[in-house]
């Protein structure tokens, strides 16, 4: 057994669960009248936190603290906020395994998957603490020889900042850590499901000697502090991921409100695989990307398109492979998909199989629910694989489950127009040999994210991440983020 096995096993002893406040200058005592359980999705016997339900008036409050302290923030130089960055990047490391434990018990995913979001949140720090040193501008000149002109970016100054459940630990720190590194103060509010994470993220910031006003986060209800924070006068900047209509309803308050606005939302992302691709290649990155973090990842491969003549082979192959998948706990590692994050989400996505069947998509392995034994008390369900048709309801719906679509094409033009056909388009991929049939897809995919020979999934801190249609609004994120947690100047300056 290794040492990580061992500090699993004593983490599945029941533990006193943790007590988490809003943080608003200081950490603020948890109200035990107002306060909401967090149970562990894959026994939810087990209450791994009880969370402070912020209202309104600590939207206000946060705001006012983020405002007051937004322009010292926004003066300290780069390069001593990136060294606090830095530092918090260290911090995080060192913790990752008792961060990796929190993020499986809270919403579940295997721990693999936890450990490996730690390690990269850690690298997100640590590429924020460097990203503003690289700010460049442009110079100009001006009418006279002792004039001229340059551009320089500015913080926002106040930016809230809006996280799903999905991952608990990275998405606050990608945005957060962004938002930090080029001088905005900024009030987080996480996904209900995963307050603990975002709490653990904090206490990496504040030990590594971030002021505490400057980073405020309220646990609680997004419909009660969601439009507290997008339609207040102190909020210059929205980051938002979550689902697309939650997305789009935070656009409209933040049109009327007049604040800038950066939303990553749903995805029905496509692996293409044409007859000549690497099978083992593609087969392999199907399952890994379709099924990982129970297929609860906005870049999942939810959809198959293969052509025609590999169709039946690709099928059996993804059949073999699903039904050797171990589903159970997270804290196991001989698991490989964890539950579904809540009693809700579960739901939703048999409720959209239920209607999917009976407009016409058919199961060809998995489907249901999974209640027997260790697994009576989560929300699991059977890796599953449908055959649909691209005219069918279900083509255009995110499962956000361990649900993979396969659909048939005649040809690659056939496969590049079903792989456009939905409404959403955050990343794609085609595995294939064949250069001409590579490069077209990379510049006729309607998606912010192109793959060749590649799962959909993954995110380097350096490169831009976001969708087209239905799947971004607004500037890209991690490398793309200067654009959004920045405002252009243009200054002209005259020297005699
Ligand atoms: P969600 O939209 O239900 O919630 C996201 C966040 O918005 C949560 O913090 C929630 O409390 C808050 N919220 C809810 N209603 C609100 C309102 N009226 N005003 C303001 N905030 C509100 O999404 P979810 O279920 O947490 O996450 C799943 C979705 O997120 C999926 O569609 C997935 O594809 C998407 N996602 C996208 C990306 C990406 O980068 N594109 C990454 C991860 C997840």
């Amino acid at each position: 057994m290794t040492t990580q096995d061992q500090t699993i096993e004593a983490a599945g002893a029941p533990a006193t669960p943790r007590r988490i406040g809003a943080h608003v200058g200081g950490w603020q005592v948890v109200d035990d009248a107002a306060a909401r359980d967090v149970l562990n999705p894959a026994d939810t016997r087990e209450r791994v936190a009880v969370v402070t339900r912020s209202g309104p008036e600590v939207v206000d409050q946060a705001l006012e603290v983020a405002r007051d302290a937004a322009p010292s923030w926004g003066r300290t130089s780069a390069l001593q906020r990136g060294a606090i960055l830095a530092r918090a990047a260290e911090i995080m490391a060192s913790r990752a395994e008792e961060v990796a434990i929190a993020m499986t018990r809270e919403m579940g995913k295997i721990i693999a998957e936890s450990r490996v979001e730690a390690q990269r949140s850690a690298e997100f720090l640590r590429f924020f603490a460097q990203a503003p040193k690289l700010q460049a501008g442009a110079t100009f000149p001006l009418g006279a020889p002792d004039e001229q002109a340059f551009t320089l970016r500015a913080p926002l100054g106040v930016v809230g900042l809006i996280t799903p459940w999905n991952f608990p630990l990275s998405i606050p720190v990608w945005k957060t850590a962004a938002a930090l590194a080029f001088g905005n103060a900024v009030v987080l509010k996480p996904a209900e499901l995963s307050p603990w994470s975002a709490a653990l993220m904090v206490e990496c910031l504040l030990e590594a000697g971030l002021p505490p006003e400057v980073l405020s986060m309220l646990p609680g209800s997004g419909s009660e502090i969601g439009p507290a924070l997008v339609d207040s006068p102190v909020t210059a900047g929205i980051s938002f991921t979550g689902s697309t209509p939650v997305g789009r309803e935070i656009v409209r308050r933040g049109a009327h409100a007049g604040t800038r606005m950066q939303c990553e939302m749903g995805g029905r992302n496509a692996i293409v695989v044409m007859a000549d691709a690497d099978l083992d290649a593609a087969i392999s990155a199907i399952v890994n990307a379709g099924f990982g973090t129970t297929g609860q990842r906005c870049t999942s491969s939810s959809r198959v398109i293969v052509e025609r003549s590999i169709a039946d082979e690709v099928t059996e192959r993804l059949v073999q492979a699903a039904s050797a998948l171990s589903v159970g706990p997270g804290l196991d590692p001989a698991n490989d998909i964890g539950p579904l994050a809540s009693a809700k989400q579960l739901d939703d996505v048999l409720d959209a199989l239920d209607r999917a069947t009976s407009a016409g998509t058919e199961i060809v392995w998995g489907g249901s629910r999974l209640s027997e034994g260790r697994l009576a008390h989560g929300h699991f369900m059977e890796p599953t694989l449908t055959r649909d048709r691209v005219d069918n309801w279900f083509a255009g719906h995110e499962p956000f489950g361990p649900v993979i679509s396969i659909f048939e094409a005649d040809d690659f033009e056939d496969a590049l127009a079903m792989n456009n056909s939905v409404e959403y388009g955050l990343a794609s991929s085609i595995f294939t040999r064949d250069l001409a049939h590579a490069m077209r897809f990379v510049h006729e995919s309607d998606t912010g994210m192109v793959h060749v020979n590649r799962p959909t999934v993954g995110a380097e801190p350096h490169i831009p991440f976001g969708g087209a249609k239905a799947s971004s609004i607004g500037p890209p994120e991690m490398g793309g983020a200067h654009e959004f947690y920045t405002k252009s100047r243009s200054a002209h300056v005259r020297w005699a």
